[in-house]
């Protein structure tokens, strides 16, 4: 699939329409889903939220992360594949040099780092399109490197360091989690994560 083909962009706008200003109402089939905000407070709190996400999914779902080093993405896979039901759920690092790891649980659960990629292509080279036709999960960090590869129902998930109540100077222990998609299947799904209420 070339970067420069029309459904391409469409996918670009669709997942990350502040790139695209004034263009968020372009829709492909579903409708878009409300964004969810929360705020978590510490990695725990993280952890807790992927592990409920992972204990929901079914398979063949594709969890697309973004944002800055230190922002928790690692931690959101972690807890993930420990909700999948894989014991080996702290094995899961930033894999620096090995592009893909796959952890074993309930479904599978493949865990890509994109960071060093220098084209979505590489991506491809790893089997990515083939990987789609599976039942595993896939996880992709850093995957505003390749947008072009996301199905449109991909759930997006931007982290970013956020201020809470009491934070000192410099980044704390607050996260943003904004999870939007362009599927509004997911809106009823991560309505039902009991951690929700706990976080309102
Ligand atoms: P990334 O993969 O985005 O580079 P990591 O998950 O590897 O980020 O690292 C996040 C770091 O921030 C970890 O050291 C984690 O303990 C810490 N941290 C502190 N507060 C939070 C939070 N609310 N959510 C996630 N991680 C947090
Ligand atoms: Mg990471």
């Amino acid at each position: 699939m070339g970067a420069d083909c029309p459904a391409d962009c469409q996918q670009l706008k669709l997942f990350f329409p502040s790139l695209f200003p004034g263009r968020a109402d372009v829709e492909i089939g579903t409708r878009q889903m409300k964004p969810v905000e929360r705020l978590t407070r510490s990695a725990k709190e993280t952890f807790e939220v992927a592990r409920q996400l992972g204990e929901e999914f079914a398979g063949g779902e594709v969890l697309a992360l973004v944002g800055d080093l230190g922002a928790g993405k690692t931690t959101f896979t972690r807890g993930l594949v420990c909700g999948t039901g894989c014991e080996e759920y702290m094995r899961v690092n930033s894999p620096t040099y090995v592009l893909e790891q796959v952890y074993q649980g309930r479904i599978p659960v493949r865990h890509y780092d994109a960071y060093r990629l220098d084209s979505p292509y590489e991506l491809e080279d790893l089997g990515f399109q083939e990987a789609l036709a599976t039942e595993a999960v896939l996880v992709v960090e850093w995957a505003d490197r390749v947008q072009s590869l996301l199905p449109a129902d991909s759930l997006l998930l931007e982290l970013s360091f956020a201020r809470s109540d009491g934070d000192e100077e410099g980044p704390g222990n607050a996260r943003l989690l904004r999870f939007s998609s362009a599927d509004d299947s997911w809106e009823r799904r991560l309505a039902g994560l009991r951690c929700w209420a706990d976080n309102e």
